[in-house]
């Protein structure tokens, strides 16, 4: 049964399903839509899907329960400020210039003051105290004189209840105020804890298998045989799914072999969410990963309109407990990143719990015209950086080959050019991607 919704099943829409006989060429929104539906987060609620972390390490973790406020935040009105609380009743009276009111003692932060304050009298209060019974004001002490046992100020500008905190402006008992999915970041953790919270339920790691193909790939340490090259698309695609809050499980080096690959995906399978790969996807005599998945399970599609990383491949590998999605990317180390980044992520994301937040696109001025041929998305690296009337300006980084990785190391920003868009002339406006954060 296919995982896939009927509008985008290519299969049920009556076209012929895109095997590796029928290279059908998906554009990236339809490549990305599918990707989201086939990989929804199986079943959030199986046991074992959910555990309870404290909130030092709830950073980065896929909140899996929605969090209602068990009481207000602030749970008491208090002062603002530090000052001196009253009641500001006559604030809103005409004709007074000048308050002067007897002051009858100092009231701490988390020290409450039991009697009420009557009218024509202070409580010196420390931000953050309660409010003493009587008062709903406070006067910044800076704006003060004390006279004795008295304090003055002038009125000008003071309004009954200002710099007050009211019980409950910041959450209100019984509301969700983090809701599943959330990937935590560092205000929601201070959030749980104004709620007394010390755990939070989040779903388990996303358990991400990933290994590399190609005969001539060395592992980084060894020396290097005549005509090879070091693997780096494992360490950029691990840090990539760690930067996920997923935990890649590395499967290590596989030649291109069939047997080998066969055994490696069925480990992946086993042991993992998701089966990562990179290489061997394209259509040379040395690329095996479709064939394979195709006897191993099911091939989806395996090219995409996006410049680099074209032969993408997404399939499901069948096991006993349930189908295992496999996103085979390519070899080159920029396309492996680039796709990564634009069809992988959010899928991942989904199946990890996580409601995906859609990229951060800005908009900028292109330095210069950049060559781009319509029907296929095409992601260049760039550089971002405010131009002198207050917007945003980017540049390439210089040769973009799909092998050439110091293109990406120099970047801070994706220009991502849309499938219907021609070439950019110099002073064109392109959606640009912040890499701040994201791999
Ligand atoms: P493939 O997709 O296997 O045809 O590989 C395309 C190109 O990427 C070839 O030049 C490979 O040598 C290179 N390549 C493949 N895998 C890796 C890797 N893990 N690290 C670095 N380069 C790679
Ligand atoms: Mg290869």
């Amino acid at each position: 049964m296919s995982l896939l919704p009927p509008s985008i099943d290519p299969v049920q829409r009556g076209k012929p399903a895109p095997t590796s006989d029928a290279p059908e060429v998906l554009g990236v929104a339809q490549a990305r839509e599918f990707l989201m539906a086939a990989m929804r987060h199986p079943d959030p609620a199986a046991p074992g899907q959910v555990e309870q972390v404290p909130l030092s390490l709830a950073r980065g973790r896929v909140l899996a329960r929605d969090v209602l406020a068990p009481h207000d935040v602030p749970p008491h009105d208090n002062a603002a400020m530090d000052g001196y609380a009253f009641d500001g009743r006559p604030l809103a009276q005409a004709g007074v210039d000048t308050l002067r009111l007897l002051v009858q003692g100092a009231v701490r932060a988390g020290v409450p003051w039991a009697q009420t304050v009557p009218p024509g009298h202070a409580v010196k209060i420390m931000t953050g105290a309660v409010m003493p019974p009587g008062c709903d004001t406070v006067v910044p002490v800076e704006r003060c004189v004390a006279e004795g046992r008295h304090v003055v100020f002038d009125r000008a500008g003071l309004r009954p209840g200002d710099h007050r905190r009211l019980k409950g402006e910041d959450l209100v008992q019984g509301r969700p105020v983090l809701t599943a999915g959330r990937m935590l970041r560092a205000p929601d953790l201070g959030l749980a804890a104004s709620l007394g919270l010390a755990e939070l339920s989040v779903h388990r790691r996303l358990r991400v298998a990933l290994f590399s193909t190609g005969d001539e790939l060395r592992e980084p340490g060894q020396t290097l045989d005549t005509g090879c090259i070091y693997d780096s698309n494992r360490r950029s695609l691990a840090a990539a799914v760690q930067a996920l809050g997923a935990e890649p499980l590395d499967l290590g080096l596989v030649p291109d072999d069939p047997v080998a690959l066969r055994a490696a995906l069925a480990t992946g399978r086993d042991r993992a969410d998701v089966v990562l790969t990179s290489g061997g996807v394209s259509q040379g005599d040395a690329d095996h990963i479709r064939t394979v998945l195709a006897d191993l399970g099911t091939v989806r599609f395996w090219r995409v309109a996006l410049r680099p990383g074209q032969p993408f491949a997404y399939g499901e590998l069948r096991g006993t407990e349930g189908d295992v999605p496999l996103l085979a990317l390519p070899g080159n180390p920029v396309a492996a990143l680039v796709s990564f980044l634009v069809l992988a992520r959010d899928a991942l994301l989904l199946r990890a719990g996580a409601a995906p937040e859609p990229l951060w696109r800005l908009r900028a001025r292109s330095l210069h015209a950049i060559p781009k041929r319509a029907g296929r998305t095409e992601v260049l690296r760039g550089i971002a950086e405010p131009a002198a009337d207050g917007g945003l300006q980017v540049r390439t980084t210089g040769a973009q080959g799909s092998g050439i990785l110091s293109s990406f190391t120099s970047a801070n920003a994706l220009i991502v050019l849309d499938e219907a868009r021609g070439p950019v002339a110099a002073g064109d406006e392109v959606d640009v991607w912040p890499l701040d954060g994201l791999i």
